[in-house]
């Protein structure tokens, strides 16, 4: 309507024909009008054309499935967040390859799609961009962690960036969603067309709630920047903590304490910070990263995300759990 200060939510899954044509909008499964505005506002920031998905990974199968063909290999990041790793290997069985890498150099020769996180999830490695980009094969980076506020692939010689936009985009821990943002239109109508045959579509109530974080996206991206940064810093020079990982930017911090004992009394003893998975929300969360990665992380990380909480009153937290370390 006219005059509305909030985006319009359309639930319609249908609109009615012109003079008996389909117009922009005419079945929801194609698209609809709340998802095509959060596709125009993040396709914006990060410089690309986005498509919504269902969630993170709906992103990521769909792009595997609809930019690869059986018998094709994808080289991963060795610490690329483990779900992806995990779908990865559901797909083995139609025939798509994945062999990992150390992100901070350069890829292996002969991966038809190269996949690199910015930062990896939870040990916050940075992938080397040129080597990415040198890479003759298709450059996918998820840049979840980064948000569009830190970070744009697409202008560091990636052809894809990939959000679980239910992270730091959402940013309020209410709403599942995903993004790909591509260069090319090719990829964009590849991508566009294979939703909507697979049906793995976002709806539109969570494509509003995704137009609703982008409107304090910067300011909470930057406030919680600034208080990892701060908290990081205690950190190191904190005696319970062996080992401290935090890229210089963003929200995460990874850390670890003694052990796996150690860590799970840690995070059991948090009263402000809540003991969840999931991170990039105005609530902070932290957890042991064991009880889901195995032996791949160690046993006694933990994983912080910053949220929006007064900086003392998180370390005033962090202190008191750790001398329960
Ligand atoms: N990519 C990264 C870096 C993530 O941390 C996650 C989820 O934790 C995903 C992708 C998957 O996103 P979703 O949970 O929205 O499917």
């Amino acid at each position: 309507m006219v005059g509305d200060v909030e985006p319009p939510l359309d639930r319609s899954t249908i609109w009615a024909y012109e003079d008996g044509e389909p117009g922009a909008f005419s079945y929801s499964r194609f698209a609809h009008p709340t998802g095509a505005e959060a596709e125009r506002a993040l396709g914006e920031l990060d410089g690309g054309e986005a498509v919504l998905f269902a969630s993170g990974t709906a992103a990521t199968t769909a792009t595997l499935l609809a930019l690869l063909s059986p018998g094709d290999t994808v080289a991963i990041a060795g610490d690329a967040y483990y779900g992806t790793l995990v779908t990865l290997r559901e797909l083995e069985r139609w025939g798509l390859h994945h062999v990992l890498f150390d992100q901070t150099g350069p890829p292996p020769t002969g991966a038809d799609l190269v996949w690199i996180e910015a930062p990896s999830n939870p040990l916050l490695t940075m992938p080397d961009f040129e080597a990415a980009a040198a890479h003759p094969g298709l450059v996918l980076c998820d840049a979840t962690a980064a948000t569009p506020v830190n970070l744009r692939p697409l202008e560091r010689g990636c052809d894809l960036v990939l959000h679980s936009a239910t992270k730091y985009l959402g940013g309020h821990h209410d709403v599942l969603l995903g993004a790909v943002v591509a260069k090319s239109s090719d990829h964009a109508a590849r991508l566009l067309e294979f939703r909507t045959r697979s049906g793995i579509v976002a709806a539109p109530d969570p494509a509003w709630l995704l137009l609703r974080g982008l409107r304090t996206l910067e300011e909470r991206v930057r406030r919680q920047g600034e208080s990892a940064a701060e908290l990081a810093g205690r950190l190191l020079g904190h005696p319970q903590t062996t080992t401290v990982r935090y890229p210089g930017f963003g929200g995460l911090i990874s850390f670890d304490v003694a052990d796996g004992a150690s860590a799970r009394r840690v995070e059991t003893s948090t009263r402000r910070i809540v003991n969840a998975t999931s991170l990039g929300g105005v609530v902070s969360t932290m957890e042991s990263r064991h009880r889901w990665e195995g032996d791949r992380v160690p046993q006694g990380l933990l994983r912080l995300s910053v949220g929006l909480e007064p900086v003392e009153e998180l370390w005033a937290d962090l202190e008191q759990a750790l001398e329960k370390a």
